[in-house]
């Protein structure tokens, strides 16, 4: 923890130097007029135009901004049916059949900042303030171990108390619980650590993959500069808008090549906002040859004692949210796409099917908000524990247990992954791009689901989820016999089956 004063503290956060070095010719790659004139001057595409699009999309290159501008400006109902199923052929193309799951964990609801829509703003007198210490960080943790998580995300407010030493300390306390799984022989750990926490100087973030960090995500929130400044007051920290926008830049000058984007969906336009994220994918590919690992969409959502939500003319509703994850899919169609457990059930299984690749479940967002669920949760029944207006960020809209998602997703044939191979063996940042954008990594990871897949059945899942979740195995395991890149790989294959073997008899964490 930080000895300074608060004060003190904040006025030392931002580096202007660590800005200024990304800029052209002190400019950052936000132009909102040539934004709003790539959206104007591609209004009324035709099918032959918007065919052309797809066909690009679906020899996985990344989009132009004015195609993109043109796809999301497609009025016409039958076009939008053919863009939702080329999303859905692009996203199998890279990703094959596989959803990642994760959970986060929030540690503290400090903060420095007074975002108008987020209930742990400084001025909310009403929410409860609360960091977690060592134990709790522990006992957090062994309740999503045990439940099965392999992977998560770290969240913390921005504040001196959760400075870098605090969450240095915080990742190597989770990296150490290991808990014995109920149903079977695994010993199950955190293999993953990803974090959303502001945006820091490179020397940070530097100690932040020291610790083995996986992937580093910050939401711009909204793109549109006088939006920005209406929702972030300036004398704030993340009244800053360029410290945030090039936060991702200096991860990645840092060696963290995992970086992920976002936008707070309601705050602004969404067709401004999709358009910008492109923008900030390309500047990343220009300035460090890769784009955002993963996009993320949350949509505003109430927040106690904030009007903004219920005030804001541009809250998108369930069909715009398809538009927007589907355009993102084409557009960045290499770059992973998360939805949380903010949405609710009906509406999260509908964008599976457009493309998005990774969500959450048996989500808590309360700060100890996972030991509170045991407790009051007896065996697991009532769905709403551990979910408290004054202690959290927003209410959820989907509480259901991991063992349920993975279910009704077995019931559609998708295979859930564990998988963080790919971190864990180099596979990373500008690697894994070339080889998502080969569609060989989707590859690499059909076999380390498969792997991660069964000890999740055998180790944690329910009898019900683990007799469908079989099914999709045997599947899984019929389908890779018929597919060229792997009957190339007699030897990959040989070690895959032994791997296989080795795991349904009770070793684990063995990845190709
Ligand atoms: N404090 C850090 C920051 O602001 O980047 C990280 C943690 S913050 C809790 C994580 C994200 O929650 C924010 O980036 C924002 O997009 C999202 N968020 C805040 N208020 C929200 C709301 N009312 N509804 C949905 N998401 C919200
Ligand atoms: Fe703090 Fe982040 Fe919430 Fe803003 S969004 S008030 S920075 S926790």
């Amino acid at each position: 923890m930080s000895q300074l004063s608060v004060k003190e503290w904040t006025d030392q956060v931002i580096k202007q130097d660590q800005i200024d070095k990304y800029l052209i010719d002190g400019e950052d790659f936000i132009d909102e007029e040539k934004i709003n004139k790539n959206l104007k001057n591609n209004r009324e595409p035709n099918r032959v135009k918007v065919r052309d699009i797809l066909q690009k999309s679906l020899e996985i290159e990344r989009l132009s901004p004015a195609e993109t501008a043109t796809l999301l400006n497609v009025q016409d109902e039958d076009t939008w049916q053919e863009m939702y199923a080329t999303a859905l052929e692009v996203k199998k193309k890279v990703y094959d059949n596989r959803i990642v799951f994760f959970a986060p964990l929030y540690l503290s609801n400090l903060c420095v900042n007074n975002c108008a829509y987020c209930g742990f703003r400084k001025e909310n007198k009403d929410e409860k303030r609360k960091i977690l210490s060592k134990d709790e960080i522990i006992k957090e943790t062994e309740v999503m171990v045990r439940e099965g998580h392999k992977r998560m995300i770290a969240v913390w407010g921005e504040h001196p108390r959760s400075d870098i030493d605090y969450m240095v300390d915080s990742m190597k306390t989770i990296y150490d619980v290991e808990r014995p799984a109920p149903h079977g022989p695994g010993r199950g750990t955190i293999r993953r650590i990803n974090i959303n926490a502001a945006p820091m100087s490179i020397s940070d973030l530097r100690r932040l993959w020291e610790v083995g960090v996986g992937t580093y995500q910050v939401f711009q929130e909204t793109y549109h500069k006088p939006t920005y400044r209406k929702m972030h007051p300036p004398e704030t920290i993340k009244g800053n808008y360029r410290w945030r926008l090039y936060a991702l830049h200096r991860a990645m000058e840092a060696g963290i090549d995992d970086v992920a984007t976002g936008v707070l969906f309601g705050l602004y336009d969404w067709r401004f906002e999709v358009m910008s994220l492109l923008y900030h994918a390309i500047d990343l590919e220009r300035q460090f040859g890769i784009g955002p690992h993963t996009i993320s969409f949350p949509r505003l959502m109430h927040a106690a004692g904030s009007e903004v939500a219920e005030k804001s003319p541009y809250l998108v509703n369930d069909q715009e949210l398809k538009k927007i994850i589907t355009v993102l899919r084409l557009a960045v169609p290499y770059t992973g796409l998360i939805i949380t457990a903010r949405e609710n059930a009906d509406v999260r299984s509908e964008m599976f099917d457009v493309g998005v690749t990774q969500t959450d479940a048996s989500t808590r967002i309360g700060i100890g908000g996972y030991s509170q669920m045991l407790q009051e949760w007896s065996h697991f029944q009532d769905r709403s524990a551990g979910q408290k207006e004054d202690e959290q960020q927003f209410i959820l809209g989907d509480t259901r247990r991991l063992d349920e998602v993975i279910g009704e997703l077995a019931e559609k044939d998708i295979i859930t992954s564990f998988c963080t191979a790919g971190y864990r063996c180099g596979r990373t940042g500008e690697k894994i791009m070339g080889l998502l954008c080969n569609c060989v990594e989707g590859k690499f990871c059909k076999l380390n689901a498969i792997l991660t897949y069964r000890e999740y059945l055998d180790d944690y899942a329910f009898e019900e989820t683990r007799q469908k979740g079989m099914k999709v195995l045997e599947k899984e395991l019929n389908e890779l016999k018929e597919i060229e890149f792997f009957q190339e790989r007699p030897e990959m294959m040989r070690e895959f089956y032994d791997y296989y073997e080795r795991i349904s008899n009770g070793e684990r964490d063995l990845f190709i």
